[in-house]
């Protein structure tokens, strides 16, 4: 049987082995059944016909190997990268059926996990077992690397790449996720950007005083004010010295790409209630800054009093935390100590900074062959595909390619508005049935360079 007809033939058995996944609550933020889950992924694996382990470091989540040499290619090797974690369900009240139910609705199995990840890496799963059950073989060697924390930042995916790196060579490495829009279009994803999360604070007294004392004591929240806004002007340029300096330019082909990447607008503005964009950019200046621009954001500033009707206080502390997003080549220690210099040099010597997390940007050449191969892969089934050039977003994706050394792109199932991270979330049937068949093609296409 042709291992795409085998897929069709077998669509039960994917939708009931994602179902028992689903079924296996796996909340990393609560350790709730977190092992239980490693275990039965290893299972799963293992009935594919995939050899697997369980790989432990410290106390740290496991992580789920699986692999299979290829007979006929066993010089080239794809890397699945997955996570069997789960974000927590709440609020638990807005579920209209249990969150680890696996219930089917026509064309949509609901449930935690249901697109993120775990029918990301049935689909994965399966385009290998068909091919498994075909021919026999797989047409390149085949690696998953399934960890368990990463709804709750990746924070130890360093140490195992590190301590496992022989093992997870490969060359290619394809990520846990990837979207497809509204109009059956997967997004071929080549890169994330950066973080940067610091929390910036300012303790002027030992308690809160009576307002009028505000002639003689001097305010935390407008000596933060007045530190954060030299962070940046109002057109979202960020002021600290030198930046930019490492920051890596888009390229013409990156360019070329955004060009021909769709972006709407009017219902991106309604979606979210904004009349207008920062520096009041639009159309292509839009497009490009949500893959080429790096950020310095607000997401917290709290002091004194905020609730209801008036108090006059003069709060003791204040304190700011601020994301900013980095771009390829900007690394996240030296943007640190830039922005330390700034402080002082600016003046703010008393201003205390706490760093929560970094992590560098990554981006794969839209150049690279593996990725004119999985867009042949995503054309062929979907009819149409989108590159790129970046996601707006953060992922642990430059762990990969740094140790690794291989190229790696994000391509997946997960339809946009599946409500992952929130409740009810879903995977859509004929989208899983699609992207495993994709993967069968992407596969065999991979391993015959
Ligand atoms: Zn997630």
């Amino acid at each position: 049987m042709h291992p795409l007809k085998h897929i069709d033939a077998h669509m039960d058995n994917l939708i009931s082995e994602l179902q028992t996944l689903i079924q296996q609550p796996s909340v990393s933020a609560k350790n709730e059944g977190i092992q239980e889950c490693a275990q039965l992924v290893k299972k799963i694996l293992e009935k594919a016909g995939i050899k697997s382990e369980i790989l432990r470091l410290k106390n740290f989540a496991p992580i789920v190997y699986g692999e299979i040499k290829s007979k006929k290619n066993p010089n080239r090797t794809l890397l699945f990268y997955n996570h069997y974690d789960v974000q927590p369900v709440e609020p638990f009240e807005l579920w209209d059926d249990p969150p680890f139910s696996g219930k089917i609705k026509g064309n949509k199995i609901f449930g935690r996990g249901s697109s993120d990840d775990k029918g990301e890496l049935i689909t994965r799963i399966k385009a290998v077992e068909a091919l498994l059950k075909t021919a026999g073989d797989v047409p390149c060697n085949i690696k998953f690397v399934i960890e368990g924390e990463e709804e709750t930042g990746s924070v130890h995916i360093e140490q195992y790449l590190k301590k496992y790196q022989k093992k997870f060579s490969c060359d290619g490495v394809i990520w846990e996720f990837g979207y497809v829009d509204s109009k059956n279009r997967p997004i071929i994803g080549l890169g994330m950007k950066g973080l940067l999360y610091v929390e910036l604070s300012v303790k002027e007294s030992i308690r809160d005083a009576h307002s009028s004392l505000a002639v003689l004591i001097k305010n935390p929240a407008w000596r933060l004010i007045e530190a954060v806004n030299t962070l940046r002007d109002s057109d979202g340029k960020i002021l600290i010295k030198d930046w930019y300096k490492e920051a890596e330019p888009l390229s013409k082909k990156d360019l070329e790409i955004i060009s021909r990447e769709p972006f709407d607008e009017k219902s991106f503005k309604k979606e979210f209630g904004v009349k207008s964009f920062v520096s009041n950019m639009n159309g292509f200046s839009a497009k490009k800054a949500l893959v080429g621009n790096p950020t310095c954001n607000i997401a917290g500033f709290v002091s004194g009093y905020t609730g209801s009707g008036a108090k006059t206080v003069l709060p003791k502390d204040a304190l700011v935390k601020i994301d900013f997003r980095l771009i390829p080549k900007m690394e996240p220690k030296k943007q640190i100590f830039r922005l330390k210099k700034h402080l002082k040099t600016m003046g703010f010597n008393d201003v205390s900074i706490k760093i929560f997390h970094g992590e560098a940007a990554a981006r794969t050449n839209p150049s690279d062959s593996f990725v004119s191969k999985v867009k042949e892969a995503a054309d062929q089934t979907f009819g149409k595909s989108i590159l790129n050039v970046s996601n707006a977003g953060t992922g642990p994706m430059h762990s990969f390619v740094k140790i690794l050394n291989a190229p790696c792109v994000s391509i997946g199932s997960t339809y946009m508005f599946s409500r992952i991270h929130s409740p009810n979330e879903f995977a859509r049937i004929d989208l899983l049935r699609k992207t495993t068949k994709c993967f069968c093609l992407l596969i065999d296409k991979f391993g015959n360079n």
